[in-house]
């Protein structure tokens, strides 16, 4: 049988000032903090990690928050939207807490789902949709309850220079199902419960996006473990990617390819994940190095700007 892969990882953005970030994705959505490392290639800049509340694959979003960074431009070759998935009946509760927050939103409908569309403070698109699927997330933080909190994600919207060819990447090699076509989208799901849904834009934007803040750097895919990503290496491969090699990112190991709609895959492996140095308590609370940072930690945290994370005000 062919392979399948499980959904997605993580999605990888680039954004603004840290603390900025840090109120709006742990403030405003009660996502948790679950790590808080520097960019192993680049350690004068954070590489934060939010997720449930032990950072599961399919939950997190990750950032290098760049404060006086250029900004970019959302276009063909880049994640377009980002879709967190809520508990079913909680839509109305977002829809109020979003208001309270001064966050402006629409409302709108594809594939007969109902999304809350809106904006990070940096410009990244996010939406929320209610779904049965996906447990719930047990952090609970700044008035959001179980029952409300974000699960993870729902999944994406793609907006690709060659939709064909980036749904041809889903179904022949990643094993997506193609399940519907409607309007501008064409849907594919993956068996997971979890980061499943990815939806392809078939109308070119026209122009390339251009890495900045403010915009999505990569969507990486899930493989089990050292082994099955050196399969999907493999098969990807066959089919005419070339891929790189195995990069240790400490809380899991990845490879990364562009595809022919020009956007930035990685897949990445769930294990180890966050607590190989932290434990379930002190997730995201310390800044953690990877060895070879540690003899110039002093240096690399007089570079980096002090945060907290912070419930809003809420009037
Ligand atoms: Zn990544």
């Amino acid at each position: 049988m062919r392979k399948q892969v499980s959904g997605i990882h993580h999605i990888t953005a680039i954004v603004g000032h840290p603390q900025e970030n840090v109120d709006f994705y742990a403030g405003v959505l009660g996502l948790r903090l679950v790590k808080t490392t520097v960019n192993f290639d680049d350690p004068g800049t954070y590489h934060f990690y939010f997720g449930n509340e032990n950072g599961k694959p399919g939950t997190l979003i990750t950032f290098f928050p760049w404060a006086r960074g250029r900004k970019g431009e959302i276009g063909d070759g880049q994640v377009g939207i980002t879709t967190y998935v809520i508990p079913t009946g909680a839509l109305a509760f977002w829809q109020e807490r979003l208001t309270k927050l001064n966050v402006s939103y629409e409302i709108i409908e594809r594939f007969g789902e109902k999304y809350l569309q809106f904006s990070d403070p940096h410009g990244l698109k996010l939406e929320l949709v209610e779904r049965e699927e996906g447990e719930n997330s047990q952090w609970e933080f700044a008035g959001i309850t179980a029952d409300k909190a974000i699960k993870g994600f729902g999944g994406a919207v793609l907006f690709s220079s060659n939709p064909a060819a980036t749904g041809k990447l889903l179904t022949d090699v990643f094993g997506f199902e193609q399940v519907a076509a409607e309007g501008d989208f064409i849907r594919y799901r993956s068996p997971a419960d979890i980061g499943n849904i990815i939806d392809i834009k078939q109308t070119p934007i026209g122009h390339l996006g251009r890495m900045g803040v403010g915009t999505v750097h990569h969507i990486a895919l899930r493989a089990q473990d050292d082994e099955d990503l050196a399969a999907w290496q493999d098969e990807l491969f066959a089919s005419g990617f070339r891929t790189t090699t195995f990069r240790d990112r400490h809380y899991f190991k990845s490879i990364y390819f562009r595809e022919h709609g020009a956007i930035l895959f990685e897949m990445a492996t769930d294990p180890p994940g966050f607590m190989v140095d932290e434990s379930f308590e002190e997730l995201g609370t310390g800044l953690k190095l990877p060895p070879q940072y540690e003899p110039v930690r002093d240096q690399i945290e007089s570079v980096l700007l002090p945060f907290e994370v912070r419930e809003p005000n809420i009037d």
